[in-house]
């Protein structure tokens, strides 16, 4: 089988899971973080956990950019996009952590699964497989739409990730009501951000994996928003009655 014969039977097989893991996930959560079960086996820290299943997606993207032959504006432009939220996903934000809560090692081993193919899927598209981007789409409305959605998804990500991290002082555990930005309107606009930005991703490179990786990151989130949701409105009985799980004044 030739490269693109694989990669276009891969493609379809990542869309594929991702219709059926996005129901699936409203009846599982994911054991990590406050949904952390013993049932799913063993554990790993959070920093170590995150490390290791994100990293393959900063290396493998930069490995499918340097063994490409498209280094130009256009091509650049995704690579400092993606390598701006990936490098602060796999080696900064794991270590500013506070007390988190321990990882399964299956939720680290499918979301390193995870990361392996999408940066595949992705890089090899961008920088080999796809059509060659020329310098004149950095002004093309797709572009400039989806690089706008990238930033203000990837401001609201690292905002709202960051009044989580405040919660807690040093050493403390447990769980308080996150208040500020967008937590006024909804309880995870971590998630919505993160969303955002993988939308955004999908416009500005106009592309099916990037298309995948969007669908993927709703499947993903929304249902374990609306397991913190109600989370919240379990433990906090004072919880803000006006707040949605991940969209405002919707969801
Ligand atoms: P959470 O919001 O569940 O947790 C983030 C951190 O904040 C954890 O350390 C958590 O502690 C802590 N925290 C959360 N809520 C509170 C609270 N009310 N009081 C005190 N501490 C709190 O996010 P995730 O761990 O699920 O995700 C982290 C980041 O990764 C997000 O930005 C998300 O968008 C991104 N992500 C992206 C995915 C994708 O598909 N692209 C998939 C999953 C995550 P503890 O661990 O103890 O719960």
């Amino acid at each position: 089988m030739d490269e693109r014969h694989f990669y276009a039977l891969l493609l379809r097989g990542f869309f594929v899971v991702s219709a059926i893991v996005a129901p699936l996930l409203f009846f599982i959560k994911a054991p990590y973080g406050r949904h952390q079960d013993r049932a799913f086996g063993p554990t790993v820290p959070a920093v170590l956990g995150w490390v290791l299943m994100e990293a393959p997606s900063p290396l493998g993207f930069a490995l499918w950019f340097a063994l490409g032959d498209r280094h130009g504006a256009a091509a650049l432009a995704f690579f400092l996009l993606w390598q701006a939220h990936y490098v602060n996903r796999a080696f900064l934000y794991p270590f500013r952590l506070r007390a988190a809560a321990p990882m399964a090692v299956v939720v680290m081993a499918t979301g390193l699964a995870f990361n392996l193919v999408n940066a595949y899927l992705n890089g090899r598209w961008l920088y080999t497989l796809g059509p060659a981007y020329t310098a004149a789409w950095l002004l093309d409305p797709r572009f400039l739409i989806g690089a706008a959605m990238f930033g203000a998804g990837f401001a609201l990500n690292l905002q709202s990730d960051r009044i989580l991290r405040g919660l807690r002082r040093p050493g403390e555990r447990g769980y308080k009501v996150p208040r500020g930005g967008l937590f006024r309107l909804v309880s995870c606009p971590n998630y919505l951000g993160e969303i955002i930005e993988w939308c955004g991703w999908a416009v500005a490179t106009w592309s099916l994996p990037g298309l995948a990786f969007a669908l993927w990151t709703a499947a993903n989130l929304a249902p374990r928003a609306r397991a913190h949701h109600r989370f919240y409105q379990q433990r906090f009985p004072d919880y803000p009655a006006e707040r949605r799980a991940l969209v405002p004044f919707l969801f």
